[in-house]
């Protein structure tokens, strides 16, 4: 099982991770650099064998992990953190060969925010509270509890960081887990079975099975034995997936897409707000709380745009792994016909190109910074998720319209208003979306909650909310004077 593949003097293994051992396939899926288009590799394909190993890996794992307490589950995830961060350099080679990301974001923000994803959870988890309270008859000791196996299923954009946001919460509160990662770039999850290693997580504690989705995903989410489904992805699959999760009553949190508004009322301050705005372009448009519906007061419109598109000139498009590149490829063929195609018709059906429209000549996976004008509020590049470096502006007369074309999609994500603060707060409360950033964009934070509203999701991620969807709640009651059985009257 010493089959490696190279990337750049870094060998990462194409195989399966169950119950601390390599497991090979038979049959296996190519994984394509999207920089270049060249073939990276064969990977394992999970067959039902392999996901079935995975789940009994776990269960049998997760009494004495469950039983270490949430110190001893620290000590081993601080290891964990200790060793993305030995590992950095590696998984975010390998991060931006797999998935096109720019090297220096990596470098510069995903490996410690993955290191953090861990050490955060691991650390709350000590200090999450059992709730006790004297009732009028009893104590209440009311308590966290592992829930058991869970499993994790995580999309392209960007799968390291995801999975670390799942994983860490995850087996700090005691589960064990199986991992599933995005057979578009399965390789920075496949290193973290070596990262578990040299950490010296116990074996079975967490196990990755590679895979397609509609095979190696749908056998591992109709698993009975499942605890929790943690899936980040597509409306679809995820409508797909809680057919499964409810067949078999498994608890499940869906972290789906956006097509979030940017508003930018008369008074913002126009230059922050536009550059702001090219900052949608982040990852060729792949990240799912995108402000990709720029909707812009009349009044101010026409120097909004000239601000935005004087910085959306200067950004460069190219190669990932250049430090002055700002923009990179698209992840996949598929994913690039997607992204044209969402412009083409919308072109077709009448809506304007204010700049870019088509690709890119850095390569062939790579796309122009694009914004569409004259779109109708019912059509498709106003209702659905493009997930490219694909924007649509609208104007509005005043906030009510605003907040009207805001709320007038089935997604429900994030939200950005840009405006004098008082107003922009008032336009942000009556948003339908999970979170909002009034006067800035993308200040996260651990204890925070993330996550959307209808097509966007059910659930939410980070700080005790996670704990709350990877736990089984328990009150154990204590009565304050000797207990007598009644039928009647007691
Ligand atoms: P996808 O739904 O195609 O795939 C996501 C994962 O699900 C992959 O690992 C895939 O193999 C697996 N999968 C596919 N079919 C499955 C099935 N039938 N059963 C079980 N697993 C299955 O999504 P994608 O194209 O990889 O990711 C892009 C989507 O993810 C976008 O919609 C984006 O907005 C969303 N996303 C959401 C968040 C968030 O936190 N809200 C973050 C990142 C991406």
């Amino acid at each position: 099982m010493n089959h490696t593949i190279e990337i750049d003097g870094i060998h990462v293994s194409p195989h399966h991770y169950i119950g601390g051992q390599r497991v090979a396939s038979s049959q296996t899926f190519t994984d394509h650099c999207p920089i270049d288009g060249h073939v990276i590799g064969e990977i394992a394909a999970g067959l039902p064998e392999h996901c079935d190993a995975a789940v009994t890996a776990a269960d049998e794992a997760f009494p004495a992990w469950a039983a270490l307490g949430p110190e001893g589950r620290r000590t081993h995830l601080r290891r964990f953190a200790a060793e993305i961060r030995a590992w950095g350099e590696k998984l975010a080679r390998v991060e931006c060969e797999d998935n096109g990301m720019l090297l220096a974001r990596l470098r510069g923000h995903q490996i410690e925010r993955c290191a953090q994803n861990i050490e955060y959870f691991a650390d709350e988890a000590v200090r999450l509270a059992s709730m006790a309270f004297d009732g009028e008859k009893a104590h209440h000791d009311v308590r966290h509890e592992p829930a058991g196996v869970a499993l994790l299923i995580t999309p392209w954009n960007s799968p390291m960081m995801l999975t670390t946001w799942k994983l860490g919460p995850a087996l700090a509160a005691g589960n064990a887990v199986v991992v599933k990662p995005p057979e578009w770039a399965p390789l920075t999850c496949s290193m973290f079975g070596d990262i578990a290693d040299a950490a010296g997580l116990p074996k079975g504690v967490l196990n990755i099975v590679q895979g397609i989705g509609a095979e190696t995903g749908a056998r591992l989410v109709a698993d009975p034995r499942l605890a929790r489904i943690s899936f980040t992805g597509s409306v679809p699959t995820a409508k797909q997936i809680s057919q499964s999760a409810g067949a078999n009553l498994v608890p499940a949190s869906f972290e789906l897409g956006g097509k979030s508004p940017f508003i930018v009322l008369a008074d913002a301050d126009l230059q922050v707000a536009a550059e702001t705005a090219a900052l949608q372009y982040r990852n060729a448009g792949q990240v799912c709380l995108a402000g990709t519906r720029l909707l812009v007061d009349e009044s101010v419109a026409g120097e909004f745009l000239d601000r935005m598109h004087a910085v959306v000139e200067r950004l460069r498009v190219g190669d990932p792994r250049d430090p002055a590149t700002e923009i990179g490829p698209i992840i996949h063929p598929r994913q690039f016909a997607q992204v044209d195609g969402f412009v083409q018709r919308a072109v077709a059906d009448g809506a304007e190109v204010l700049w870019g429209g088509s690709a890119h000549q850095a390569g062939d996976l790579y796309y122009q910074p694009t914004l569409l004008g004259s779109v109708d509020q019912e059509s498709e590049i106003v209702q659905n998720e493009v997930f490219g470096p694909v924007l649509v502006v609208q104007t509005f007369g005043n906030d009510d319209e605003a907040v009207e074309l805001a709320n007038g999609t089935r997604y429900g994500l994030a939200g950005v208003v840009f405006g004098e603060d008082e107003r922009a707060k008032a336009v942000a409360d009556r948003l339908r979306t999970g979170m909002v950033w009034v006067n800035s964009f993308f200040l996260r934070d651990l204890n925070a909650p993330f996550g959307g509203i209808r097509d966007s999701g059910i659930g939410r991620e980070g700080g005790q909310w996670s704990f709350e969807f990877f736990c089984d709640i328990k009150d154990v009651m204590m009565p304050h004077t000797p207990y007598r059985p009644v039928f009647a009257g007691g």
